[in-house]
């Protein structure tokens, strides 16, 4: 039979594979999902109107959820806002806020990042959360962008470390989106759906640039907690996010959407689980009101099930592969569920 010509996006192959697999429904402990959104940066301005909040509560719960970390780029006012929307469920919904990083070049940016940051404390904030607008989005008064170890940032990760407040940064991006979207990008699909997503422009960090300003920040501030998100930047190369947590003792990640990477590598990808069980946190990137499908982070770090999906759509997002299990034993997979999360804190 000759075969019929079919175009990339009209492809859909069924796996023909039969292997035993193991259903997991719940989690074998509590979960403590240290990577959620409850506010404006994932749901947009009308947040508020986008989920009755004691029904995510329940809809967390119901699929093994003990306690959510609120990741949002907030501050003063609109912190007020955001907690006002969650009370009073500030028990089940631990809330990370920000600063404005925009102010940098203001006269009194210290005290203002001083007061912000005690303020947030005050109101029961555990953590800072930045995200890749800074470095990638955001410039300073010269129009440079900024640089994760430029020294005027430091006096937020001085006053976090005063505070006890830990710091997550969401820095880059797959390294694909760094690359050209052309017949040789592993993310070539999502990159020509989303074309926003790439980060393959002139004038723009490399992905490279973004890596070494990481490492500066995190080795130049001992005595901060940084929770590096999304496997720490790099799940793409776990040996090079195994040397940075082998030298700095001060890193953590999590897992957030990258089960779709370490479930590609799982043989390096237990090792690594294993080497570093007390500095990886469980995360998702879950956003209330969305949906959100918990069975594949379980299965893959609780079996030993082989080639099943990571996602539910009948396209992989986020690339064309299947995952395997990586079955950890009892004692690493409390920590990564929620033992590392309780001993920061969270
Ligand atoms: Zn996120």
């Amino acid at each position: 039979m000759t075969a019929k010509s079919v175009s990339l996006n009209e492809y859909r192959p069924r796996s023909e594979l039969v292997v035993e697999r193991k259903a997991v429904t719940k989690p074998k402990f509590p979960v403590i999902d240290m990577h959620t959104h409850f506010g404006p940066l994932v749901l947009g301005e009308n947040y508020t109107e986008r989920y009755d909040t004691a029904r995510e509560v329940e809809r967390f719960r119901a699929a093994g959820i003990k306690r959510v970390v609120n990741l949002e780029l907030v501050w003063g006012a609109e912190l007020d806002r955001l907690l006002e929307k969650i009370h009073p469920y500030g028990d089940f919904i631990t809330t990370f806020s920000s600063v404005d990083v925009s102010r940098l070049d203001e006269p009194g940016f210290e005290t203002y990042v001083l007061r912000t940051l005690t303020e947030a404390k005050g109101k029961g904030v555990r953590g800072l959360k930045f995200w890749k607008d800074l470095s990638l989005a955001t410039r300073d008064e010269i129009g440079k962008y900024i640089a994760l170890d430029d020294p005027r940032l430091q006096v937020i990760w001085a006053a976090a470390a005063e505070l006890g407040l830990v710091v997550l940064h969401h820095v880059a991006d797959p390294v694909a989106f760094f690359k050209p979207v052309d017949q040789y990008n592993e993310r070539y699909e999502e990159l020509s759906k989303v074309p926003d997503w790439s980060f393959c422009r002139p004038g723009l960090y490399s992905f490279e640039q973004l890596m070494e300003q990481q490492e500066a920040m995190i080795r130049d501030n001992p005595g901060t907690t940084f929770i590096i998100a999304h496997g720490g930047s790099y799940s793409e190369n776990l040996g090079c996010v195994s040397r940075w947590l082998d030298e700095y003792p001060n890193m953590y990640i999590d897992i957030a959407a990258r089960i779709n990477e370490f479930g590609r590598q799982p043989y390096t990808a237990r090792r690594f689980f294993e080497r570093h069980q007390d500095r990886i946190l469980f995360g998702t990137d879950a956003a209330a009101g969305c949906a959100f499908n918990y069975q594949p982070y379980f299965e893959f770090l609780e079996t030993w099930n082989e080639s099943f999906p990571y996602s539910s759509g009948e396209i992989p997002g986020q690339g064309r592969w299947r995952i395997y299990g990586i079955g950890l034993d009892d004692s690493v997979l409390e920590k990564v569920y929620y033992k590392n999360a309780e001993r920061l804190g969270l």
